[in-house]
C-alpha cells in the first residue's frame, strides 16, 4: 500500500509561476507547500523597502500586458499605480529619447515631423540579408542608429556578438516614427503600490511556505511529501546537467543611497556605450512616485553566468535551444513533474507571460485531476 502523501503539490520556487500555480490549485481545493532556496518570496521581482523607497532588488520590474485576463488577475491581489515606463539613453554623455522615435531623430538629425521620420529611416535602412539580431536591427534603423543605441548595449548585455543572437531579443523594443516615447505599447501598465513582494504575499495567503531550503539537495525527502511537483528552477540543474549546462547571463548590482532628491530624469537610463561596463542605472523611487529626500540608485552589470550563481537571462541561440529541447523531451517522461517559468522553460518571459503560462498550466492540471 502506498503511503498517503502530506500535500497534493510541492511547488519549488516562490516566484510568479510558483505563486500563481499555488493560488490556483489551493482555490481548486488541493493542498500545497511552496518552497524556495532564497530567504524571501517573489523571485526576481522581489522588492523591499529602504529609506521609504521600494527597491527592486533584482533589477527593474515593470508590469505591462495587453492580456486583460492577466491584468484582472494581478489586480485581485494588489493595487497598481499608473506608472508608464520611460527610458532615456546616455550615449557619450548625451541624453537621448528611447526607444528610437521622432524625438530621437529630432535630437540627432533635426527631423521635425512624422513624414520626415519615415523618410529618414527609409534612407538609412540597410538593404542586407540575414535574420540574426544585427542584420535585423540594421535593416530597420541603419548602421549609425544601431551603433548608438543597440550594438554596445546588446553586446555587453549578452556577452556575445549581436550577429550571433536571435532577432527576437531586439523585436521586444518598438521603433517609432511618432513622438510616442513610451517604452512599452501595452494597454495595461503599472507597478504594484507597496511593491511586488506584497503582491506575491497576498497571492500566497493561507498557503504553507518554507524559505531558505534547497530542493535539489534534498530531493527524495521533498518528493515524498507530495503527489506532484511543480519545478520552476533551471531545468538543466534539475537533471544534474546531464546533457551539459544551458547558458545564461547573470547580473551584478551595485546599489547606492544618495543624499539628493533626484538623480536622473527617468526611472531607468541606459548606457549604450560598449566601454561603460554597466548597462543601466535604475532610480527606484521613480517607479512609485515615492517622496523621500534621499534616492537609491542601482547600476546593473551583466556577467557571464557560472554554475552556482543566479541565472537571469536564458540565451536562446541555436545551440542552447537544441540543448534545451533535449531536457524538455526528458521532462515529458515525468508526468508528475510540471516545469514552468523563465528558468524551467528556458524562455525570455516577461512577468505577464509567466502568469499567463501558470494560469494555463494550473487550469489544465486541475482539469486533468477532476
Ligand atoms: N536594447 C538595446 N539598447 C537599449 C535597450 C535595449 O540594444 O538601450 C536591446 C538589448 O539587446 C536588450 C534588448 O534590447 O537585451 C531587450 O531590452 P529590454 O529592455 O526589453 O531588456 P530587459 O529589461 O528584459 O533586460
Amino acid at each position: 500500500m502506498t503511503q498517503e502523501k502530506k500535500y497534493d503539490f510541492l511547488i519549488v520556487g516562490a516566484g510568479l509561476f510558483g505563486s500563481v500555480f499555488a493560488r490556483e490549485v489551493t482555490d481548486a481545493g488541493y493542498s500545497c507547500l511552496v518552497i524556495d532556496k532564497r530567504n524571501h518570496i517573489a523571485g526576481n521581482c522581489y522588492t523591499r523597502e529602504e529609506e521609504g523607497i521600494q527597491v527592486h532588488q533584482y533589477g527593474a520590474h515593470i508590469f505591462h500586458t495587453n492580456d486583460e485576463k492577466v491584468w484582472t488577475y494581478v489586480n485581485r491581489f494588489t493595487k497598481f499605480n499608473k506608472y508608464r515606463h520611460m527610458v532615456e539613453v546616455n550615449f557619450r554623455g548625451k541624453l537621448l529619447s528611447f526607444p528610437i522615435n521622432l524625438k530621437t531623430l529630432q535630437q540627432l538629425y533635426g527631423v521635425n515631423n512624422e513624414t520626415n521620420a519615415v523618410k529618414h529611416l527609409e534612407s538609412v535602412r540597410e538593404e542586407i540579408t540575414g535574420k540574426d539580431f544585427e542584420s535585423w536591427a540594421k535593416q530597420q534603423v541603419g548602421a549609425e542608429l544601431y551603433e548608438i543605441f543597440i550594438k554596445g548595449y546588446t553586446e555587453k548585455q549578452w556577452g556575445r556578438p549581436a550577429s550571433e543572437l536571435p532577432s527576437a531579443i531586439i523585436k521586444r523594443i518598438p521603433i517609432r516614427t511618432t513622438a510616442n516615447d513610451d517604452y512599452f505599447d501595452d494597454t495595461y501598465q503599472g507597478i504594484p503600490i507597496g511593491g511586488y513582494t506584497s503582491l506575491v504575499e497576498n497571492m500566497l495567503s493561507g498557503i504553507d511556505v518554507q524559505l531558505g531550503v534547497n530542493y535539489l539537495d534534498n530531493k527524495k525527502e521533498y518528493d515524498n511529501m507530495a503527489n506532484s511537483i511543480v519545478f520552476t528552477g533551471p531545468i538543466d540543474a534539475y537533471y544534474g546537467y546531464q546533457f551539459g549546462a544551458l547558458a545564461y547571463r547573470g547580473l551584478k548590482f551595485k546599489q547606492q543611497t544618495l543624499e539628493t532628491d533626484s538623480f536622473q530624469n527617468t526611472a531607468v537610463v541606459n548606457y549604450t556605450e560598449a566601454e561603460i561596463p554597466f548597462t543601466r542605472i535604475i532610480e527606484h523611487k521613480k517607479f512609485d512616485y515615492q517622496k523621500s529626500n534621499k534616492t537609491i540608485v542601482t547600476k546593473e552589470y551583466p556577467t557571464e553566468w557560472c554554475k552556482g550563481e543566479e541565472p537571469f537571462y536564458p540565451i536562446n541561440d541555436a545551440a542552447n535551444k537544441t540543448l534545451y529541447e533535449k531536457y524538455r523531451l526528458l521532462s515529458n517522461s515525468e508526468p508528475n513533474v510540471i516545469f514552468g517559468g523563465r528558468l524551467a522553460e528556458y524562455k525570455y518571459y516577461d512577468m505577464h507571460q509567466v502568469i499567463a503560462s501558470a494560469l494555463t498550466k494550473s487550469a489544465s492540471t486541475i482539469n486533468f485531476l477532476k
